[in-house]
């Protein structure tokens, strides 16, 4: 592991060249590795694009432990997590899901948005999120303990505003929980620098110009502009596209369809760029 600057820290890892970029914000690293060598499923809390994903794949990549990574939805069945019968070759044959392996592997196991999850997948993995470690099979009958190294995480996204979406208090006490914001000015610049390719001056004003939008309550954005949308400014600005026009795509008309709200965005681009 290097450390570029005093919180840059960037796996060299066996020479992989895709081992994930991280920024440490806070004392989150040392909080995950005292979570897994706990024991302890962890909930991070926080709003989309702010990093919560790239957090855990880096983790994952520093422990040196496979992960899984689920993305809950409604539409996602307890079969499909755990597994089914299905028939092969002229036979009938059990098939495990992503959350099987994880716990038969001893991977991190990484549940994204758990609260858009249905409520039987809750239940279905209730016993694996506190000491007993185990998930249970109805269908072969089958009682697995979650293998050396297994850790639960899950993310959960607060701001989200879908009351029904909440989790439950006697889900949530299950976690030890953490809450990432949006990176600090200075950590957010360096961070769309490293994931852009953008230039560092470029990177301040995109920086400077999101933080003004995040601060505007009175333009009613369901969610405010994230880390992603200002990489994905910048990664266009270092192809060649022009600055405005590449915030207008990338931040504004991501934000909203509607044209005031368009309009005192497009304004502020262009007083930003
Ligand atoms: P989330 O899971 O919270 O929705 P992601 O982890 O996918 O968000 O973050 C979006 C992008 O922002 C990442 O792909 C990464 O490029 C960048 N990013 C955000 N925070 C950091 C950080 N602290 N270090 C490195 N990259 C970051």
């Amino acid at each position: 592991m290097i450390r570029q600057k005093s919180n840059v820290i960037q796996s060299t890892g066996m020479a992989n060249q895709s081992e994930p970029y991280y920024y440490e914000c806070g004392n989150e690293c040392t909080l995950f590795r005292h979570a897994y060598e706990s024991r302890l499923p962890l909930l991070i809390k926080g709003p989309t694009g702010c990093g919560k994903t790239r957090f855990v794949e880096y983790m994952a990549s520093e422990l040196g432990r496979s992960l899984v990574t689920i993305s809950c939805n409604e539409d996602t069945t307890v079969s499909d997590l755990l597994g089914r019968h299905l028939f092969i070759g002229g036979e009938t044959r059990w098939v495990d899901g992503p959350v099987t392996r994880a716990v038969r592997e001893g991977s991190i196991l990484y549940l994204d948005e758990f609260a858009e999850a249905r409520s039987d997948t809750l239940v279905a993995i209730h016993a694996l999120s506190d000491h007993r470690r185990c998930l249970y099979l109805d269908r072969t009958g089958e009682e697995l303990h979650a293998a050396d190294g297994f850790m639960l995480v899950v993310t959960y996204n607060p701001g989200y505003q879908r009351s029904l979406k909440e989790l439950k208090p006697s889900t949530r006490q299950r976690f030890v929980a953490t809450t990432f914001d949006y990176p600090a000015e200075d950590k957010e610049i360096e961070i769309v620098c490293h994931e852009s390719q953008v230039e560092s001056a470029i990177s301040k004003k995109l920086v400077k110009l999101v933080n003004r939008i995040r601060e505007l309550k009175n333009l009613n954005l369901m969610e405010a502009p994230s880390t992603r949308l200002i990489i994905a400014s910048g990664q266009l600005i270092a192809r060649g596209f022009p600055a405005r026009q590449a915030a207008r795509a990338a931040i504004s008309q991501s934000l909203s369809d509607d044209d005031e709200v368009l309009n005192a965005l497009d304004q502020l681009i262009d007083l930003s760029l």
